[in-house]
């Protein structure tokens, strides 16, 4: 197998992994969510973004900065950031089709020369801090966003590299780049950003650039949180991970996204330095969070008051906060862990984050968002900016450009290659291209569970395909043409220790594998100590979770239970709103009304349910498409 590293058209490129990433265009994503996901982003969302770039202020900001304009700034002073992000939208995008983004290219261009007026001759560029108060440049780095709007410069930058947008941008950012090199590498500055997102931003830089400065800032922003430097944000030293050294924290905490940033740029650092102890401290607090700190959709944050992880087990299904950029940010850190050691669970988790707590974030026809996503949405809030139905915009617009730059980039999280061969890690409809192997792939997923791949093309001698098995999957089947040489060969499959199943031969075209997985929706059960699900359940099929929206009941859906035992029956639907669904029937029962009137506590018996029911459930991801109802993941056991 050839190695794919040196040319990753991709947002991650690291000079030693155990699985190499493959270009976003080495993937072609034909059909299935994820398809239409990308379909959507390209024809509404990324339109939509673009031109909020000018009407929420983000480039006028930049234009004042240059001295073009007149007016004053307007919005967050991490501004700067939205169009970044976008920038990294487009620039994938252009990766995915280079022959119909001419308008792509030309945005680019002009971005990039907008930015360069902008630049302060030392290489400095933050719009906020240059119009507003430039007498406060790099003095209040404990909330001033400045290292974050650089990362995502830089990021923008590697990508427009990357995909052949020229490198205007990355001239711009690496005059930046430099400059936090003199301050606060050279200079002795031990200056951190209160939000962190230059750490594996930086090392993206030096893994295109070669610059080994980069990744020595980037290293010593790291080792230098924890130290107490970050003084005054009024939040307190965990919202920033200022409370412990990294390597010595064993817990997830304070503002989820910053720590999910953080632990990108933490695995980063260890593999770009071979620093075991480093990454063996992301890979523990990785544990602790999946076992205490994760929504069952993947979401993260349990607290709307910081915008913040809670403590273990803390998981209220109606104020999860779940933002939107706290899963892209989990799949990005969950990628770097699957490079860095090749296990399945990394992707598991990606799947999981992908199609619930993520692709719930974007409206069915990719024009509105959600910044919040919970698990319970209750009757009281439709019209609350954050707990109500999704919007068009923010005035706090982190999400909506970061969920597009990651939908333009899905290609690049699909597959990998290794020493060994090509290792599938999510299953969509498409070709993968993968050191000298082309594979074609045919699949309903994740509506259906076979997966067939084709050998279209392969280098001479033997190799090895492996697939994920999700561990969601309680009986998997394998089945191969011609059928020989496959692990467990064909019928019930046990995956190998690191979750994938692997078979190894010499490939000829036209050779074929069928790879079967479970579908049958679960009853699936909460962790005792979650006090806030105690007596719920909530369903899941394949890679999805379900919820129940009311405009499904045929009674108020908090009155309905799930019936013990309940049987789980689906249904496929094309719903108006929606497209594309199955939907899953469970035996339910109807409780008696409860009272209106009085405390809310009683010490009486619970009256017996009244009467059998229906409780129809559709993918959380699809939910709030068709009116602002009232919706649940968790709904109690009768
Ligand atoms: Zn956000």
């Amino acid at each position: 197998m050839s190695d794919l590293t040196g040319r990753v058209r991709g947002p991650l490129a690291p000079s030693t992994a155990v699985q190499r990433p493959l270009s976003i265009d080495d993937v072609e994503i034909h059909g299935g969510p994820l398809g239409r996901w990308q379909r959507i982003n390209r024809e509404a969302s990324i339109p939509l973004g673009l031109a909020q770039m000018e009407k929420s202020g983000a480039v006028p900001n930049l234009r004042l900065a240059a001295g073009e304009g007149d007016g004053s700034f307007q919005g967050y002073r991490f501004q700067d950031s939205d169009l970044y992000k976008q920038l990294e939208a487009v620039a994938w995008e252009h990766c995915r089709h280079p022959e119909r983004e001419g308008a792509y290219r030309a945005f680019v261009a002009e971005s990039a020369a907008l930015l360069a007026r902008a630049q302060r001759p030392d290489g400095y560029l933050n719009a906020h801090y240059q119009v507003v108060k430039p007498e406060r440049i790099f003095a209040e780095l404990e909330y001033s966003h400045e290292m974050y709007c650089a990362g995502h410069l830089f990021q923008a930058a590697v990508a427009a590299a990357r995909a052949g947008l020229g490198e205007d941008l990355l001239h711009v950012a690496r005059r930046f780049a430099d400059l936090l090199v003199r301050r606060f590498l050279v200079g002795g500055d031990d200056g951190i950003d209160g939000h962190a997102e230059v750490e594996t931003a930086l090392v993206e830089l030096y893994r295109l650039t070669g610059e080994r400065p980069y990744l020595d800032l980037a290293r010593k922003l790291i080792d230098n949180r924890g130290k107490g430097l970050i003084k005054s944000t009024g939040m307190g030293p965990l919202y920033a991970q200022d409370h412990l050294p990294v390597r010595e924290a064993d817990t997830a905490v304070g503002h989820a996204v910053r720590q999910l940033y953080l632990e990108a740029g933490v695995v980063d650092v260890a593999v770009e330095t071979g620093d075991a102890d480093l990454l063996a401290s992301s890979v523990r607090r990785w544990e602790d969070l999946v076992a205490t700190k994760t929504s069952i959709t993947g979401g993260h944050g349990s607290r709307h008051d910081g915008e913040a992880f809670g403590e273990r087990y803390e998981l209220p299904p109606d104020r999860a906060y779940n933002e939107s950029c706290a899963a892209i940010a989990s799949i990005h850190w969950n990628w770097r862990l699957l490079l860095a050691t090749g296990h399945g669970r990394y992707a598991d988790l990606i799947e999981r984050t992908l199609y619930n707590a993520f692709a719930a974030s974007t409206s069915a026809d990719g024009t509105r968002f959600f910044y919040v996503n919970p698990l319970q949405r209750r009757a009281d809030l439709f019209e609350d900016a954050y707990l109500g139905r999704r919007r068009e915009w923010f005035a706090c617009a982190c999400c909506p450009p970061n969920i597009m730059r990651l939908v333009s980039s899905l290609g690049h999280y699909v597959a990998t290659t290794d020493d060994e061969g090509v290792s599938v890690h999510q299953y969509v409809p498409g070709v993968i291209r993968a050191g000298g192997v082309v594979l074609d792939v045919e699949t309903g997923y994740p509506w259906d569970g076979q997966v067939r791949f084709t050998v279209r093309s392969a280098p001479g001698g033997e190799w090895t395909l492996k697939l994920r098995v999700p561990a969601w999957s309680s009986t998997t089947t394998l089945a191969s043409e011609p059928g020989t040489a496959a692990t467990g060969t064909s019928g019930r499959l046990t995956p190998g220790p690191d979750g994938y199943a692997a078979i190894r031969r010499e490939w000829q075209a036209g050779d074929t594998v069928t790879l079967g997985l479970d579908l049958t929706p679960r009853v699936v059960r909460p962790h005792r100590r979650i006090d806030a699900l105690r007596g719920c359940a909530a369903i899941e099929r394949g890679p999805l979770v379900y919820c129940f929206e009311q405009i499904d009941q045929d009674a108020d859906l908090d009155d309905l239970a799930l019936a013990p035992g309940a049987a789980l029956r689906t249904a496929e639907r094309d719903l108006p709103g929606i497209g594309t669904t199955v939907l899953i029937e469970a035996d339910a029962v109807r409780l008696p009304p409860a009272p209106a009137h009085g405390l809310p506590y009683t010490t009486g018996a619970d009256a017996a349910p009244a009467a059998p029911a229906t409780l129809t459930a559709v993918p959380y991801y699809q939910w709030d498409n068709r009116d602002g109802g009232v919706m649940r993941v968790w709904i109690p056991l009768a």
